[in-house]
């Protein structure tokens, strides 16, 4: 828990969001600003800045994190349409919030970066 870092209070009740799915290790909530008709952040429970400080010892997490993702889409009825799956990551990487999520984005065809 780092405590001026918005995903953290969000994590821990301090700052109400509606989680849409609990894990054991991370939370899914929707964005406040969504770029998308669907747009749903999975958060890790534990306070990592970045995937670029991401190591082996949070595995149970990237696990959980990872594999839980078709059922949330589903959930969020993207799983026949199809989504995108974004990690931003540092300040060229268009990171704001300093606390590793995935956004998961839907629901209507999304442009494509490459
Ligand atoms: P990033 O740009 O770091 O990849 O994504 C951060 C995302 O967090 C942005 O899409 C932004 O709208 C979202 N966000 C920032 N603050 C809050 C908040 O307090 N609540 C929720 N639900 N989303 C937030
Ligand atoms: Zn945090």
């Amino acid at each position: 828990m780092s405590g001026d870092c918005v995903f953290c209070q969000i994590v821990s009740g301090q700052l109400k969001s509606k989680f849409i799915y609990e894990g054991k290790t991370f939370v899914a909530f929707h964005d406040i600003e969504p770029k998308a008709p669907t747009h749903v952040l999975l958060v890790p429970r534990e306070h990592i800045p970045s995937l670029q400080s991401v190591t082996a010892d949070q595995s149970e997490m990237l696990t959980e994190l990872f594999t839980s993702i078709p059922t949330i889409a589903e959930q969020l009825g993207l799983g026949e349409k199809g989504y995108k799956v974004v990690i931003n990551t540092g300040t060229e990487g268009g990171q704001t919030v300093p606390h590793l999520h995935v956004h998961i984005l839907g629901g209507k065809q999304l442009p494509q970066m490459f």
